[in-house]
Parts: structure tokens; sequence; C-alpha cells
């Protein structure tokens, strides 16, 4: 594993430059070949537009990053929609269409996927991403692992999701370099670009009468995976915002949920929240029920994908590069990290 500094200053600027289909047009092809390949052709030159956009609108941070999504399905896959969101008794719809021995080599070998109809669009709104459940969701109150593809974390290069959760056992605290485990509950250590949005929000919620606390901001992925581990295992730390400086957890009143009034509070705290600003700041579940009551997030158009036609495409650049890390999106921090 890479110190977490090394991980921020990795300059993925070649990405940008990588050509995705270095080889295809130097096959010799018959002409019935030629003309699938003049409209596959043209089909790619549509995502690969969209992407060159994508990759002009990241700002130059002193790192390029992993471009998010063509968010088309200009490669002939299936629509997003087929697989986004969940059925009524909450089970993802799970992606049910076919993918070349191709697509897949690059959804393992970049993300880590080794079960392409494990994936789905986590909600059908402007703000769902592309995750993989190892194991199938079969049941409403079903607990599986899930995790954000091209989302930073301790998953190894090469690493299929499978294996880093038998690894598990062993991520432990002297497994990672001290320097690595990174936890501040300062908004001046989450993402410049969230900064005065999340201070303005805080002094709102106070205004409005609402008893909040910060309990934390920016975590590290080890530091995220040293909190699975102490706690018991559920994995949805792995891949999360917090190492993006884009959550943060707050404590309402004496943060005590079987408190009726602390409950009835925080409750109506989320909900304030998820109206604050449209949709800037999301919640975990909905705001009466929820695995993970302090939680709020600010995603990013960036961070993450909204296609599996998306995944496929930025990986098959990221895995032409050298860098070992060029298939996560890299956060945008401060220096004091
Ligand atoms: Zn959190």
């Amino acid at each position: 594993m890479a110190a977490d500094g090394e991980k921020l200053s990795l300059d993925l600027a070649v990405l940008t430059n990588a050509k995705p289909y270095p080889s295809l047009s130097s096959r010799v092809m018959r002409p019935n070949q030629l003309t699938r390949f003049v409209l596959l052709s043209m089909f790619l030159q549509i995502g690969c537009g969209k992407d060159s956009i994508a990759h002009a609108a990241n700002r130059a941070a002193g790192t390029a990053r992993l471009s998010h999504d063509p968010s088309s399905a200009a490669d002939g896959y299936t629509a997003p929609a087929t697989y986004s969101g969940t059925d009524p008794r909450r089970i993802p719809h799970y992606f049910a269409g076919n993918l070349s021995p191709e697509a897949r080599g690059v959804l393992r070998r970049a993300f880590g996927v080794v079960v392409p109809s494990h994936l789905y669009i986590s909600d059908s709104t402007r703000g769902g991403l592309l995750k993989y459940d190892p194991e199938l969701k079969r049941c409403s109150s079903c607990y599986v692992n899930s995790y954000r593809i091209g989302f930073i974390s301790v998953r190894r290069p090469g690493e299929s999701w499978e294996e880093l959760q038998r690894r598990m056992p062993s991520l432990a605290r002297n497994s990672f370099p001290r320097s690595s485990l990174i936890a501040s509950s300062s908004v001046g250590s989450m993402d410049p670009d969230v900064q005065s949005e999340v201070t303005q929000m805080l002094d709102a919620a106070r205004r409005a009468g609402f008893r909040i606390h910060v309990v934390s901001t920016y975590r590290s992925p080890e530091q995220e995976a040293l909190l699975m581990h102490d706690g018991g295992g559920r994995t949805h730390t792995l891949t999360s915002l917090h190492s993006y400086g884009r959550a943060i957890d707050v404590r309402i009143d004496d943060g005590k949920l079987g408190n009726p009034s602390t409950r009835r509070d925080w409750i109506a705290f989320r909900r304030w929240v998820t109206r604050y600003r449209g949709n800037d700041f999301r919640v975990l579940g909905d705001p009466d029920q929820s695995w993970d009551w302090p939680h709020v997030e600010l995603p990013s158009d960036r961070i993450g994908f909204r296609s599996i036609a998306g995944a496929v495409d930025a990986g098959r650049k990221c895995l032409s590069t050298e860098s070992p890390h060029a298939c996560e999106f890299q956060p945008n921090l401060p220096r004091v990290h």
C-alpha cells in the first residue's frame, strides 16, 4: 500500500493523453467488417468526445483525475436506467446485460469487479453511482458489503473486492504506516471546493435551532479501513466520500438515538439538510431510517461512475498507464494532509 501522501500526489496527466483503442485499426478487414468497424468507431468517438470534455472540466490541482463518465450507452451497453435504483423490497436492480470478454476483463483489472451482474447504480437520481456487491442482496433486511467503483480505497491494484474481503481480518492498526492513519474533525481539512458550503450549512443549521456538533470530516482510506476493522466489518466505509473530504459525521443533541427528543431532532435535521440548497447534501438511507445516522455527504459529479459503459471506457485508459492508482478517482484535498 502506498503512503497516503504518495497517492495524493500521483500525476495522472498521462491518463488524458492515453489512446484507448490503440490496435483496433491496425488489422486487415473485409468490406463488411470495415463497415462494422466504421460504425463502431463512430459510436466510440461519441464516447471519447464526451470523455475529453470531462477531462477538460477537471480542474488541475496537481493531479489529473480519472475521467468520470460518458454516461451514455455509447458502446451499445445496456441503458443505465435498467440497472438503477431498487425494487420495492429495496433490493438493487442488478445489471442483467451482456458484456464482451474484453469489457469484463477491463472491469476486473481496473476496478476489481469479478461478476458484472453484481453491479448496479445506487439510485435512479442524478446522485446514483456505480456500485458492486460481491454477494447479492436478497432480502430487504439483509446486509451485504457494497463498494463504490473507482473510489479511492485500500484495495490493492489488481485486487478484487472478494480478495480484499478475505484480507480484511488482517487490516489492523499495525498493518498501516502510522502516517497514513489520518482522521480530522476540522472543516479546514475538507475539499476546498466544499469548505465554505459546509461552514454555511452548519451556521444555518444552528440558526434553525439544531444543536449540531461535527464529529469527523476527512478520513484517509487507511483510517476508514481501520474503522471498518474495529467496527466489526461493515464495509460501506471502505469506499467513502470522507476520503475525498466531502463528508462529515455529526452529532445532534446528546447523540443518543434512544432518547426520543434526540431522535426527533436528528430526523428533523436530516430532513432539513437534504432540503438545504437542493440536492447538495445527502444522507444515507432515509431521514428517519439509516444504518449511519451521523453521515452527511456532498457528492461530486467528478467522483464515481454513472454507467458501466463509462467505467469500461475509463478502465481502458487507466490500465494503459503505469500509475498503480490510475484507476481511482483522486481526491482534491488541502495541503494539510
Ligand atoms: Zn460518515
